[in-house]
């Protein structure tokens, strides 16, 4: 940035400081960088999103008084996050910042040389009645590999502790005295060497390298579904570890035989051994978590308080620790006490996608169909006279406005494939653009479906 520019952000930083109390702009305006100022735009950078979004609830039009107070000119503002920016505080706000610091990254992954990350042990780990079958067979597993337990698949939902318990599985062979040599990868990453092997003609240490290993961890297997040439590679893979009697742990976001485009011999082979469901979490266990999370972050946060989090945050564990985290950061950089309301309002956007979580297709199909005096079988079934084939559309636009499903889970929800889904959602967007009646109609039913939510 020049020098008139970083002039410019000093003024306005100092007339700042002369206008807020001391503790306000040591908090909110010491820690943002001024990254660039060009004709009427400045970018200015903050170290995590919680900043992002105080900031720009609370202190932009500030800001931008400032910088117009300082220049003559009006800017306008652009805030982005760069979490480098917390590896390198400065000497204001201090305190604050190196405790927002260690939280942010105690959860962001050490990885070891291993690729592990160390937080994801069995120690870390809750157990409850929703994992408690694939806990203990990951145990099994990680205590005597290739026995019984191989391959050992695990599936379940995202930020369900599908990647935390198949990489305690590996820290746990690693703290063996039998130790070998374990493997954790991703099955994207396994398709990326692979494509650098065949491109640097190094295919024969590509495959030595995943073919001699004594545990193979691959996470997100259903990566693989539609990927032949990937799915080639994979099966000699899994059949050279196999036969060597070494252990193979998968993981994937539902089971082998509902991934579609997965070669019928693999999908086979998964399920040759031991093959487990994380489900959700009930609300004791992730109260449970929280106050596990709370002892690792060493944080101290009212019960009520987590209880709370705990109640209204069911679908995912992730989810369930951004929001302590959010939380967390809040009380270390306010020094505020929290309470319901704000707690409400801090978590609102994490609330609105718990909501939406709430929707399903199901409860969309059964609200059409009702509506259009059919029955759900009607609308995922083959026939497509057009008194079906209408409601059927709307119950796909609605699905796919309503929830967070893909285009390609909507279309296996309803027996049709991703196109024709694609192909109804733009249908209804332009005949609702011009028929108001449709618009009630729509809405009528975006009511319904949301009363059933509740009603959950
Ligand atoms: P997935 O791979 O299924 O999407 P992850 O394994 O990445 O989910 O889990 C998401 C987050 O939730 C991780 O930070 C993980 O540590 C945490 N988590 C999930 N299940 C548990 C559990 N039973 N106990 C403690 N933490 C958990
Ligand atoms: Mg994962």
């Amino acid at each position: 940035m020049g020098q008139d520019n970083i002039k410019l952000w000093d003024g306005a930083c100092r007339h700042l400081k002369e206008t807020l109390p001391k503790d306000i702009f040591d908090k909110w305006i010491a820690v943002i960088q001024c990254r660039e100022i060009k004709e009427n735009q400045a970018i200015l950078v903050v170290g995590n999103d919680f900043y992002q979004s105080w900031l720009e609830e609370h202190y932009l039009p500030l800001i931008k008084n400032a910088l117009a107070v300082v220049s003559g000119r009006s800017f306008e503002l652009k805030l982005m996050v760069d979490y480098s920016l917390l590896a390198e505080p400065q000497e204001e706000a201090e305190s604050a910042k190196e405790k927002v610091r260690s939280i942010l990254t105690s959860k962001r992954a050490p990885e070891t040389k291993t690729n592990l990350n160390k937080n994801y042990t069995f120690d870390s780990f809750v157990v409850g009645p929703s994992n408690q079958f694939a806990h203990a067979a990951s145990m099994a597993s990680a205590q005597s590999p290739s026995r019984p337990y191989n391959p050992l698949f695990i599936y379940g939902g995202v930020g369900l502790g599908k990647t935390h318990l198949m990489q305690a599985i590996g820290q746990f062979i690693l703290t063996k005295k039998t130790r070998g040599k374990v493997c954790y990868t991703t099955s994207e990453a396994f398709l990326n060497e692979y494509i650098e092997a065949l491109q640097t003609n190094s295919l024969a240490k590509f495959r030595r390298k995943y073919r001699t290993v004594d545990a193979l961890l691959i996470d997100d297997i259903h990566f693989l579904a539609g990927k032949d040439r990937l799915q080639e590679e994979f099966f000699h893979t899994f059949n050279a570890i196999f036969e060597n009697h070494k252990q193979i742990v998968m993981t994937s976001d539902r089971p082998a035989g509902e991934l579609n485009g997965l070669a019928p011999r693999l999908v086979s082979r998964f399920e040759w051994g031991l093959v487990v469901e994380l489900e959700s979490p009930d609300v004791e266990t992730r109260v449970a978590i929280l106050r596990k999370k709370c002892e690792q972050l060493d944080l101290s946060i009212d019960q009520g308080l987590l209880f709370y989090i705990a109640e209204r945050i069911s679908s995912n564990i992730r989810r369930l620790e951004g929001a302590l985290i959010r939380v967390a950061s809040y009380v270390s950089l306010t020094g505020q006490q929290m309470d319901q309301a704000k707690l409400e309002y801090l978590l609102r956007d994490t609330l609105d996608q718990e909501k939406k979580h709430a929707i399903s297709i199901e409860s969309i199909q059964k609200t059409v169909a009702e509506h259009f005096d059919l029955r759900v079988g009607d609308l995922v079934g083959p026939r497509r006279p057009k008194n079906i084939a209408w409601p059927r559309q709307v119950a796909m636009y609605l699905s796919r406005t309503m929830t967070d499903n893909s285009f390609p889970v909507i279309g296996n929800a309803f027996s049709r494939n991703h196109a024709t889904v694609v192909h109804a959602c733009k249908t209804v967007e332009r005949e609702q653009a011009e028929d108001l009646k449709l618009r009630q109609t729509l809405s009528l039913l975006r009511q319904r479906v949301g009363h059933l939510a509740q009603a959950k």
